[in-house]
């Protein structure tokens, strides 16, 4: 192993002045996405997508003043004073459930029953809850007006005007610009994209995206390995982490190490928005992916300053963005996070492109030779002891680019920086939070 002290210039094993930054490579791929057509689709298949138009109220909602609460339809002005010990009775002159129009009129000295939701009777500005009557004690044999000959409700509380009354178009005015082009629709949206009547809207369709790996050792999910085969997981990894992101993924299998078989692979892939390989694009004999690119399309094999993932591709086969992986799983997995996903995002027209981070407090030492971007798997959790509720990270253990069992474990990318050769405990780090999306 090379001393890590030897200055650069006498490692030219290692050049890293000649490779990639992070930042760079992101920002040359986005530079090749834009977001796609939107679309109309139907209302629930549109969650998660990005609205491609401004939704315009063309009515109040709620539509009509209706009451809050269930009780008693009344005139404020009639309960001035009302206590419990000295309730005031009104006359009951209907009851009046949702649904249906108002039937009755609330005249001076008299009240109507009414459920939430059901339109305010003409007359009436106010509604007093059931439990500030003496409902529902009396209403089997609620007492009667003996001039009038109509049931009797006891107001035990005064009631101020617009109690308990929802006005018409308290949640959205008509003519409003309720949800702006650009939006993300979460669940609330949603809803009030169906509160405005919209059976379909226009989004940014999703990307299509077509994963293909390579490898003669490797076998799909199915048949028994042989002597000197892996099982592929990578597409498998990376059509999960496509669907997570937003896109539509599409496998196209696993190619052989040969330019024919490559080829003919890719030409399937040919229609979608994006396309994906695993391995191929290191140094070895076989690496073959990097010379069927060279040969049929415009693509530059990048050397990335990141650890793990070094080898990276990115160009263009006959017109469709290609985005070129290294073969180790987590190298697979963690690059496809870094440069992958903020493409499909940018695509689907996202404002954020990049996993949301949180700064941690380091527990332990890691070692960062290289001067490369090291993306440690780690298991972040919160310190309740520590007033601020901050948070503390460690490595989710062994940090081989094969092991996949340690991605599985961690639930955050510690992103130390490619100038810190040491990241020492009680160090304040960026931790990527690879499950969440905070829009
Ligand atoms: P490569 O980048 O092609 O040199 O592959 C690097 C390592 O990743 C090798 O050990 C491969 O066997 C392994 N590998 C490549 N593709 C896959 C895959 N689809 N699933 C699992 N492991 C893979
Ligand atoms: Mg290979």
């Amino acid at each position: 192993m090379p001393e890590p002290d030897t200055p650069l210039a006498e490692r030219p094993w290692e050049d890293v002045a000649r490779m990639l930054g992070v930042d760079e490579a992101l920002e040359r791929i986005l530079a090749a996405f834009a977001r796609l057509p939107a679309q109309p689709v139907p209302l629930l298949e549109a969650l998660d997508l990005v609205l491609a138009e401004d939704a315009v109220a063309d009515s109040d909602i709620p539509p009509f003043r209706n009451s809050a609460m269930d009780g008693y339809a009344v005139r404020a002005a009639d309960t001035v004073g009302a206590r419990r010990t000295a309730p005031v009775c009104l006359d009951v002159v209907g009851n009046l459930a949702a649904g249906y129009s108002a039937s009755v009129r609330v005249g001076p000295g008299t009240a109507a029953r009414i459920m939430t939701g059901a339109p305010m009777p003409e007359g009436a500005d106010a509604v007093v809850r059931f439990e500030e009557t003496d409902e529902p004690a009396s209403t089997v044999d609620p007492p009667t007006n003996e001039a009038t000959r109509r049931p009797v409700v006891a107001v035990h509380r005064e009631a101020k005007p617009w109690d308990n009354v929802r006005a018409a178009g308290e949640d959205v005015r008509a003519a409003e610009t309720v949800l702006r082009a650009g939006t993300r629709l979460r669940p609330p949206e949603i809803g009030i994209l169906a509160a405005l009547n919209r059976a379909t809207v226009r989004v940014h369709r999703r990307p299509r995206v077509a994963i293909l790996s390579t490898g003669d050792e490797v076998i799909d999910v199915g048949p028994a390995l042989r002597p000197g085969q892996v099982r592929n997981s990578n597409s498998y990894t990376l059509a999960a982490m496509v669907a997570r992101a937003g896109g539509v993924p599409e496998l196209l299998g696993v190619a052989r190490d040969q330019v024919t078989d490559l080829s003919h692979r890719l030409t399937a892939g040919r229609d979608a928005d994006l396309l994906v390989t695993s391995g191929g694009v290191s140094l070895g004999d076989y690496d073959m992916v990097k010379d069927v690119l060279r040969a049929e399309g415009e693509i530059a094999i990048w050397q990335v300053r990141m650890k793990p993932g070094k080898p990276l591709a990115f160009g263009h086969v006959g017109g469709t963005p290609l985005l070129g992986l290294p073969g180790n799983p987590v190298a697979a997995a963690v690059s496809f996070e870094q440069f992958g996903r903020p493409a499909i995002r940018k695509m689907l027209g996202r404002q954020k492109l990049g996993v949301p981070t949180v700064e941690a407090t380091l527990l332990e030492r890691l070692d960062n030779r290289g001067q490369r971007r090291h993306y440690v798997r780690a298991r972040v959790d919160r310190d309740l002891s520590d007033p601020a509720g901050g948070y503390v990270v460690r490595a989710a253990g062994d940090q081989g680019a094969g092991v996949l069992s340690s991605l599985a474990r961690a639930n955050g990318l510690l992103v130390v920086p490619e100038y810190l050769e040491v990241a020492e405990p009680g160090m304040r780090l960026q931790v990527q939070m690879v499950d969440w999306d905070l829009g």
